[in-house]
């Protein structure tokens, strides 16, 4: 993962990816681009810096900002209520038929977070691929929602981390991992535990991290197509959603809601779509 700093003052070419800047004073002049054009390598996250102090359209998980106006408060993040196949969604369990080779192909490198104004959120490491069926895509970021997005057959989890993806098309896979409360996780204390205290700006831990240590044993999945879970709600994002939970103890889970109680968009309808259970 290389950042590059451009200018001076915070915009982020891969402002869906890194969710960092979010600015009501401004909302007229900056459209979320297309993710195409967001970034061009997935291994390196540009962000660009302007003289200009707006961003992306300010919007939030709640009152007049949430998730149920997203859609009203720009015209970039009209697909947010025009979409038909946005995310999270339900996932129904059904018994798997034949199965799907996932491999999580993670390196250890220098951790960097970001308190980006809607998650907490930490640069992919350099190298650290997932594989899925063959098809190679780069991990950009991950960041961390409370509680869950998805749901499994209507149950809810107690948080979940989205890792996003990106292969050499610009293709989005974005996969992500439930938590429950129970056995403490040390790399997501070292998450929680280095957060800076300046929103919207990546800043290096000084300790090394692998997004592995992240992961469950076991990685049965869902695999379905949908969107971004928060605007600009672009479609056609690959997700695979792991139905083994991972674990981190009460204090973790409370340190992190201390950050967002809740950062979570509702279920959205499934408008006949297939999910695969693999
Ligand atoms: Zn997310």
């Amino acid at each position: 993962m290389k950042l590059r700093i451009v200018d001076t003052a915070i915009i982020v070419t891969a402002t869906a990816f890194l969710t960092i800047g979010c600015s009501s004073s401004d909302k007229s002049e900056e459209k979320a681009p297309p993710p195409k054009k967001m970034m061009d390598k997935s291994s390196d996250v540009t962000v660009k810096v302007v003289k200009k102090t707006h961003d992306t359209p300010h919007w939030g998980y709640d009152g007049l900002f949430g998730p149920a106006l997203w859609g009203n408060l720009d015209p970039s993040f009209s697909t947010c209520k025009d979409g038909k196949s946005q995310s999270p969604i339900d996932l129904v369990y059904k018994k798997p038929t034949s199965t799907q080779k996932i491999e999580f192909l993670y390196e250890e490198g220098p951790l960097a977070i970001a308190d980006t104004g809607h998650n907490l959120l930490a640069t992919g490491t350099k190298g650290s691929l997932v594989s899925v069926a063959g098809d190679t895509y780069n991990l950009v970021q991950l960041h961390i929602h409370s509680p869950a997005e998805h749901t499994l057959s209507g149950k809810s989890f107690d948080a979940a981390i989205h890792f996003l993806h990106k292969n050499s098309a610009g293709q989005i896979l974005m996969s992500s991992v439930l938590i429950n409360e129970g056995t403490a996780n040390p790399v997501f204390d070292q998450i929680i535990k280095n957060v800076p205290t300046t929103k919207k700006k990546v800043e290096k831990s000084g300790v090394n991290f692998n997004p592995k240590n992240l992961l469950p044993a076991i990685h049965t999945h869902y695999d379905y197509v949908g969107s971004l879970s928060h605007p600009p709600c672009t479609e056609g994002v690959r997700w695979i959603v792991l139905n083994t939970p991972i674990t981190v103890s009460k204090e973790q889970l409370a340190k992190l809601k201390g950050y967002y109680q809740n950062n979570s968009r509702p279920i959205q309808p499934l408008n006949g779509r297939t999910v695969t259970n693999y």
